[in-house]
């Protein structure tokens, strides 16, 4: 187990999958999805030896949002209470983001407040495009109402990329090199612009308190917050609104360290951001606990800042 000075250590990007889901999914849908099926088994094990005291669960892509509007409703319902069930039984270990039926904002938005209200989740989880659409739309602005309202944050989490874009940008190498469609670069094209798309759509002028996270250390975006932000900052087009666009992200987003276990990435973001809005997490299963607990036992930062990623920031930020 690796010793973190007797700081608690809480991951929060942690997958499980629903029986229900890997149904509706069908077989072969994920190749992970006996470890994320796993609840308290492998799981506790694996958390105890790499010094993780509470994972937030999420449900795994699509969650609820890839069964249509109706149906999607019923079964984030049945998910999240399930999901609610097992959290109740391990409160000292488990913590839960709810999954939303995104193809019904309205209802999304009534599902994430049920959780929050009735059993104590933290926010919720949303997952790359829903019907091809990217969540800045303002088709899904009651979901990031409600989450103001209530008070949580909402995980924007990647998901394969659209397929004309797979098609155009990266077909040739899918074949030898079947991750560029997710972790070596297709999610972080997907979820750095929906980062990018979240400030310009003007969804936190209309929301001021909403607090969106993003994971991999940002997908990218902390280092190309100065880039982006220098050119941005000088577009002066009549009738559009100029967007401070590093002032709003260090005001509105949250980055975790899942999957992305850098010195480098993780200094950088600390100079764009602040120490204050990294948070620790791992991407179990898909990524092993210890590599990120062994990396967090010594990165070059004081025990102050160690605190505040590995569990400080999120208990405020989820009022845990
Ligand atoms: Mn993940």
């Amino acid at each position: 187990m690796t010793v973190q000075d007797g700081i608690q250590v809480i991951a929060i990007e942690e997958h499980y999958l629903d029986a229900e889901v890997d149904g509706l999914m069908g077989p072969g849908f994920n190749p992970f999805r006996e470890r994320l099926a796993d609840l308290s088994g492998v799981r506790i094990k694996e958390m105890d030896e790499a010094g993780i005291d509470i994972q937030v669960l999420s449900h795994c892509p699509p969650g609820a949002q890839a069964f249509g509007a109706e149906a999607g409703v019923i079964l984030a319902k049945n998910v999240n209470d399930r999901l609610a069930e097992f959290v109740a039984s391990k409160p000292d270990r488990f913590a839960a983001f709810a999954t939303l039926p995104t193809q019904d904002p309205k209802g999304s938005a009534d599902e994430l407040e049920r959780c929050v209200k009735d059993h104590g989740f933290k926010g919720a989880m949303v997952h790359g495009l829903t019907d091809l659409t990217f969540i800045d739309d303002k088709r899904f602005w009651p979901i990031f109402e409600r989450a103001e309202a209530l008070d949580v944050p909402i995980y924007v989490h990647p998901a394969p990329p659209h397929p004309q874009l797979v098609d155009i940008y990266l077909k040739d190498y899918v074949e030898d090199y079947p991750v560029i469609l997710g972790p070596a670069w297709g999610f972080t094209m997907e979820t750095a612009t929906t980062g990018l798309r979240l400030v310009l759509s003007g969804v936190f002028k209309k929301y001021p308190k909403l607090r969106i996270i993003l994971g991999h250390m940002g997908e990218g975006l902390p280092f190309l917050l100065w880039r982006i932000n220098h050119v941005m900052s000088a577009m002066n087009k009549p009738g559009v609104d100029v967007v401070p666009f590093k002032e709003i992200f260090c005001e509105h987003f949250y980055i975790t360290t899942s999957g992305n276990f850098s010195d480098a990435a993780l200094l950088c973001s600390i100079m764009e951001m602040g120490a204050d809005r990294i948070l620790f997490s791992v991407d179990w299963p898909y990524i092993e606990n210890s590599p990120g607990t062994d990396w967090m036992a010594q990165v070059p930062l004081g025990k102050e800042d160690r605190t505040k990623i590995l569990s400080g920031n999120v208990k405020k930020l989820l009022k845990m």
